[in-house]
């Protein structure tokens, strides 16, 4: 059977544009489809744009080596495609004794991970590099930056185009029929095509997009939860008082903290938070400014409540529970559930950002396996 399109994507963030860029070679037919008038308008532009060093995450689990991967190819595809980015570096802070032993387990972690660059600051030498932060030790990361993630889309999108790929915006794909050995893709106007290879990159909607091919997403594991994070920012000056990212020792399992953030202007937030939501919603609830002011304070003694402005928010597709262990990216080629062709991208929150340029090799490591097979 011949097929109308050889690889087709659904979801135009940051990783569907990635994966775009990087399968599209001049000789595949490949289609991006994106139910919004324009690319990255959820997720992928509603983050604190940090490009993270890999600290976090259990050694051996794909988050943590895609973003140690994702951290390196960064950098180099920002310098080289004039990608706007800053190496600024981040502070870890135990506020006080008892956050110090949380702090080593970090540390350790870290270099398992091989982010090798982290080190241990004592009080004297976070007192040097961050006067105005309260804190008794810190991890020093100096390999974490922040980017221009829309500047890192634009790429994609060109370097996609470049490669013969066509991105179809207001193309919501409401259905999804497995024919021969590839699929029979809806849209919500009623037009259909037929893909060999199919790439669920949609985001908050990709368990959704999963059970339109059949899978129960519930027995398989791939139900998300929405998992809110809000932003303040910080006004008044006081953007001038830290240089580098500052965070907490993570108090929750699921939670990196709520912590400070730069962005390329210089302009100081704090966030996000983590609150389980039924639905999507990006309004900032200002009753969170006091929890907010709360937990900052701890670090910096500078604040002060007026200081703070609701901004922004952003929803983490998130396969964790409210309190639930650790859930690893999904990133599947799902041949052994009878859908051959079918790749899987669920549960790509943080560090999906920075992991994108790996995540968008890896899956095309999967691709050529699947046409040349
Ligand atoms: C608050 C917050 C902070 C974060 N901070 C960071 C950070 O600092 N660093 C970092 O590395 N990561 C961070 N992340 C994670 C990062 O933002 C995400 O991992 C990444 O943006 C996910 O990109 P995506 O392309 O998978 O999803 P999205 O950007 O959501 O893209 C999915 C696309 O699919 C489309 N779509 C959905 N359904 C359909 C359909 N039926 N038909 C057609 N199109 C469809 C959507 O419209 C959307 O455009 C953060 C996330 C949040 C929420």
């Amino acid at each position: 059977m011949s097929y109308e399109t050889d690889i087709t994507i659904i979801g135009a963030g940051v990783i569907g544009l990635g994966i775009a860029a990087q399968v599209a070679n001049g000789k595949r037919e490949v289609y991006v489809l994106e139910k919004n008038e324009t690319f990255g308008q959820e997720t992928s532009s509603r983050n604190s744009e940090v490009i993270h060093a890999g600290i976090y995450y259990p050694e051996d689990s794909l988050k943590a080596r895609m973003c140690t991967e994702g951290n390196a190819m960064l950098y180099e595809l920002c310098e080289k495609h004039g990608i706007g980015y800053k190496r600024l570096g981040k502070i870890i802070v135990a506020a006080d004794e008892t956050e110090v032993s949380d702090l080593e387990m970090l540390l350790r972690r870290g270099k398992r991970n091989g982010v090798l660059d982290l080190r241990m600051l004592s009080t004297r030498e976070l007192k040097e590099v961050e006067p105005n932060v309260k804190g008794i030790a810190a991890i020093f990361s100096p390999s974490t930056g922040i980017l221009d993630s829309y500047a890192l889309m634009t790429y994609f999108i060109q370097r996609a185009k470049d490669g013969g790929a066509e991105i179809a915006y207001k193309s919501r794909v409401v259905g999804i029929e497995k024919i021969g050995d590839g699929y029979r893709v809806t849209m919500e106007d009623g037009f259909s095509f037929t893909t060999l290879v199919l790439i669920n990159s949609a985001g908050l909607h990709s368990d959704g997009i999963a059970e339109l091919v059949g899978i129960d997403a519930s027995r398989a594991g791939y139900k998300l939860h929405y998992g809110k994070g809000e932003y303040f920012s910080v006004g008044h000056g006081k953007n001038r008082l830290v240089k580098r990212l500052i965070y907490p020792v993570p108090p929750k399992r699921e939670d990196v903290g709520i912590h400070v953030t730069l962005d390329l202007e210089g302009r100081m937030r704090l966030g996000p938070n983590l609150r389980y939501v039924d639905r999507i919603d990006y309004a900032v609830d200002d009753s969170q400014r006091q929890a907010f002011y709360n937990s900052a304070i701890r670090l910096l003694p500078f604040l002060e409540y007026n200081d703070l402005e609701p901004e922004m928010a952003g929803i983490r597709p998130q396969l964790q529970q409210p309190g639930g262990d650790f859930r690893d990216f999904v990133i599947r080629h799902e041949y052994d559930r009878g859908l051959p062709g079918f790749i899987n991208l669920i549960g790509i929150d943080s560090p999906g950002l920075t992991a994108s340029p790996a995540i968008a090799r890896y899956v095309g490591g999967m691709v050529d396996e699947i046409l040349f097979c």
